[in-house]
């Protein structure tokens, strides 16, 4: 069950709606995020919600039974939207494009990659500098310098930063430079992590895991949102099944199936999702296609040569191909 209570609530109104869940032996967590205050509540018998509707001080009450509460679609129907300032906002039907390389890897690089987004109205820039890596002697990432330095490029055209955040102690240091901080797949689970992005006031891009099931994001969502930040986008990024065609087998389904369970914004990222090139674009077209709020995917001025991730990155031309087809096919898009 949520209680969504009414804003700055006073303590004789709490106390009475505490007192009425006590007696019914409900154990309940006091959620305050950016928005809302909330008491999420959890009962091992049935409880007639009824019994809190009226009390003073309660705006609504919902009967919640999924696992996660604050993030689930239950008892709330309506999309979330996100609003990054500049116009920028996560709603149906207007899907947003984030594009830029797996690493930033040098100040020419990431000139270029601007440029190339100016061009083609891009508005958010997606490029890791903290970089988790399978084997240690792999390209990790230029780290706080190469944020500065991205920052410094995007700032003039008031392009937005999504980078990846590994560890709390990075975050303190990385938050004046950062828009949006991305939670990688190896890190979907890192409830510490997970923990601290919920006490602040930013948006958090939280990718799934690589065997993570669609119920397992939803509860790190969950972590997120009751640490007090509602600012989520999920986001299905493939998953690793017996399949060995591909690098990850991209889950289109998740897409619906999250956006049936949850409010929160829905993207796709087809560039891990299948990790081969040729392939990219069209699973872009396809998620957006499959209602998906968004698309992040990689471009590098010569993805042949890129530190990380280059067989599954686009160059200019293929990106300035896709993004002229994303937005043809706009008209053409579901809003959920
Ligand atoms: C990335 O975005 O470059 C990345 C490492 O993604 P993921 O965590 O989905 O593997
Ligand atoms: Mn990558």
């Amino acid at each position: 069950m949520i209680i969504q209570l009414q804003k700055n609530i006073d303590k004789t109104k709490f106390d009475s709606i505490q007192e009425m869940l006590n007696q019914n032996s409900i154990k309940s967590n006091f959620v305050k995020t950016q928005l809302n205050d909330y008491l999420v509540c959890f009962s091992k018998t049935k409880f007639d919600i009824r019994k809190i509707g009226h009390l003073e001080g309660v705006q609504d009450v919902h009967s919640v039974t999924d696992d996660y509460k604050l993030v689930s679609k239950k008892w709330k129907l309506t999309n979330t939207t996100i609003d990054l300032g500049e116009g920028l906002i996560y709603e149906a039907g207007n899907p947003i494009v984030i594009a830029g390389p797996c690493s930033v890897e040098n100040e020419k690089q990431m000139e270029l990659v601007v440029e190339h987004l100016v061009r083609n109205n891009i508005k958010i820039i997606r490029g890791g500098v903290f970089k988790p890596r399978s084997s240690p002697y792999s390209f990790r990432g230029l780290g706080i310098e190469g944020l500065k330095m991205m920052h410094e490029l995007c700032v003039p055209h008031n392009i937005k930063i999504v980078t990846e955040v590994m560890q709390v102690s990075q975050i303190e240091e990385m938050l004046p430079y950062v828009d949006v901080f991305q939670v990688g797949a190896r890190n979907s689970q890192n409830f510490n992590l997970l923990d601290a992005l919920g006490s602040l006031n930013k948006l958090v891009l939280l990718k799934r895991g690589i065997s993570g099931t669609i119920d397992e994001l939803l509860q790190s969502a969950e972590y997120v949102f009751s640490k007090g930040n509602e600012k989520i986008i999920l986001c299905e990024r493939g998953i690793r099944t017996f399949e060995t065609a591909y690098r990850n087998t991209f889950d289109i389904n998740a897409i619906q199936v999250l956006k049936e369970k949850s409010h929160l914004p829905v993207i796709a990222d087809p560039s891990h999702g299948v990790g081969i090139r040729d392939h990219v674009s069209k699973l872009a077209l396809a998620s957006l296609v499959s209602g998906a709020d968004g698309v992040i995917f990689e471009v590098h001025p010569t993805p042949e040569e890129a530190l990380s991730d280059g067989q599954q990155t686009l160059n200019f031309e293929e990106s300035d191909k896709l993004i002229k087809q994303i937005r043809a096919l706009r008209p053409f898009l579901i809003s959920n």
